[in-house]
């Protein structure tokens, strides 16, 4: 069954006559090793339905007992954005029914959720800093996955039945809500895929998940609603459910706009409904309808106590926290003195903590640079794969750049050992003594090539003697044609000129 695709207007049309509001609910699958409340493993990609306890199924006459790794990994995660956390706060049980929920409710956190009131800078490409506030993070468990089996799509229409795998029920999970998000314009698309990659980058610096969306580690449920312009009363908000990847959240939010924009250019009104995301069409499909009150039935968790957060253990957490990733941006950029562009290249490459261990291990900022914005991933895309994953070490670099400073190869060689090098050859010094690569820096037996090739060019010879000493290129090309790459090309144009007496 496709679905009907909906009307939508140009985003550049919705943009000149509405608003954006957005407002994200991202959750984060924590990597704790046991799960939210129960001692089975959190493990991902284990034979379906082995790491399932009794607790997770929500079996007669089982206790749960709250994971205290997991409320520690929250806090961390609070306090990383910004957030207050809450000296005491409780579980409570939403309450619905579905085959991924043997326990027919889901135990989160309701009405004090452990951490509150956050912000946090989201940077744009170009540099331009948005301020997104956290209204909460809240502590709750995963469903189980389901499997559809049989249709052309692998959804649960078409399907002829489905498959539930209960390892992932109970994993701890961690959501975080902002307050809705206005002021970001035609931004709005790329806000929400920025915005995204700086949780999951949050996360997984504070080393509390894996944040591998194609996992579902990190899943975002993007709100969109509109507000004609001038007007300052938000609109009725769809909400795409699960969008996991980067690049499709930026996209749903931008056909979100351009559909709502469709709905209410016609007159008619928005519905407020899920929605889900299609990779294949590129657009998004009506869930089901949504209040803001739906009823959940929330109340208190009987069988677990608050969790109380002393001052100490909180002071504790907080002096664990790593640099954040942002701070540590800036001061790279500084210490390394790249300006906004190089540095920004460098970021998008995935080669910042490449070179940072480069110049780490001895290399100057510039020539880590170099080889890693330059040969290093001229290689990697040929490979298709990350610079990072070439297995190229910063030893190795750094061993490269000295034989460069000392002479003994140029950089037409040394990309040539770093051939050698990625075939397994050994380390540049041991490549360069295999293949007798060394730089020709014996002058005598480049004098030797210089007057062979002059002789085999007297025209360019007289060229240069009448002071055109352009035409050096040529006698230069035709010693390292001759030496095979290994002269050093500044010393043969020395002596060339040297040889017939002109000064360079
Ligand atoms: P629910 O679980 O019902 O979706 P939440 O409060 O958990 O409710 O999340 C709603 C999200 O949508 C929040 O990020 C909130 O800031 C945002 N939001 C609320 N109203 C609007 C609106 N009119 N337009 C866009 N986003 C909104
Ligand atoms: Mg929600």
């Amino acid at each position: 069954m496709t679905a009907v695709t909906d009307e939508t207007l140009s985003f550049d049309e919705a943009m000149a006559k509405y608003d954006p509001v957005l407002g994200f609910e991202v959750h984060v699958e924590l990597n704790t090793r046991t799960k939210m409340f129960s001692a089975a493993p959190n493990a991902f990609g284990d034979e379906p339905n082995t790491n399932v306890s009794p607790v997770d199924l929500g079996l007669p006459g089982v206790l749960p007992v709250v994971n205290r790794a997991a409320v520690e990994y929250s806090i961390k995660i609070g306090l990383a954005l910004g957030c207050k956390i809450a000296p005491s706060c409780t579980f409570a049980r939403k309450n619905y029914f579905y085959p991924d929920t043997p326990k027919n409710f889901q135990t989160s956190q309701y009405e004090d959720p452990i951490a509150y009131d956050g912000a946090i800078d989201i940077e744009l490409e170009d540099g331009t800093v948005f301020t997104v506030e956290i209204e909460r993070a809240h502590m709750e468990e995963d469903a189980g996955k389901l499997t559809h089996m049989g249709g052309a799509t692998g959804r649960i229409q078409g399907a002829d039945f489905s498959l539930v795998d209960y390892n992932r029920a109970g994993v701890p999970l961690v959501e975080i809500v902002t307050k809705p998000i206005v002021g970001a314009g035609s931004r709005a698309p790329e806000l929400a895929r920025a915005y995204v990659a700086t949780i999951r980058e949050i996360v997984k610096n504070l080393g509390v998940s894996d944040a591998r969306m194609e996992r579902g580690n990190v899943r975002c449920d993007a709100n969109v609603s509109l507000m004609p312009k001038g007007s300052a009363t938000f609109g009725t908000r769809s909400e795409t459910k699960n969008v996991n990847s980067l690049r499709a959240v930026e996209r749903a939010v931008r056909y979100e706009i351009q559909r709502h924009a469709a709905v209410l250019e016609s007159g008619q009104k928005v519905t407020q409904e899920t929605r889900h995301w299609h990779e294949d069409t590129r657009s998004t499909t009506a869930g089901r309808p949504k209040s803001d009150a739906d009823d959940y039935r929330y109340f208190p968790e009987p069988d677990l106590v608050p969790v109380v957060t002393s001052e100490e253990w909180i002071e504790e957490l907080r002096a664990q926290l790593p640099e954040p990733p942002a701070e540590r941006r800036r001061r790279l950029k500084e210490a390394w003195g790249y300006s906004d562009a190089e540095f920004r290249d460098v970021v998008n490459a995935g080669v910042m903590d490449s070179i940072e261990e480069t110049i780490a291990a001895g290399a100057s900022a510039a020539a880590a640079r170099k080889w890693w914005m330059g040969e290093v991933s001229r290689r990697a895309k040929e490979a298709e794969v990350d610079p990072a994953e070439l297995g190229i070490t910063a030893a190795t670099i750094v061993e490269l750049d000295s034989l460069i400073r000392a002479g003994k190869i140029n950089d037409k060689l040394a990309r040539k050992v770093l051939e050698h090098v990625l075939a397994g050859e050994g380390t540049p010094a041991e490549v360069v003594q295999q293949h007798g690569m060394a730089v020709v820096s014996d002058d005598a037996a480049l004098l030797e090539a210089i007057d062979a090739a002059l002789a085999a060019q007297p025209d360019v010879a007289e060229k240069i003697r009448g002071g055109k000493v352009q035409a050096a290129g040529a006698i230069v090309g035709g010693v390292m044609k001759a030496t095979r790459g290994q002269a050093d090309a500044g010393r043969v144009r020395e002596l060339i000129f040297e040889r017939l007496g002109v000064a360079g």
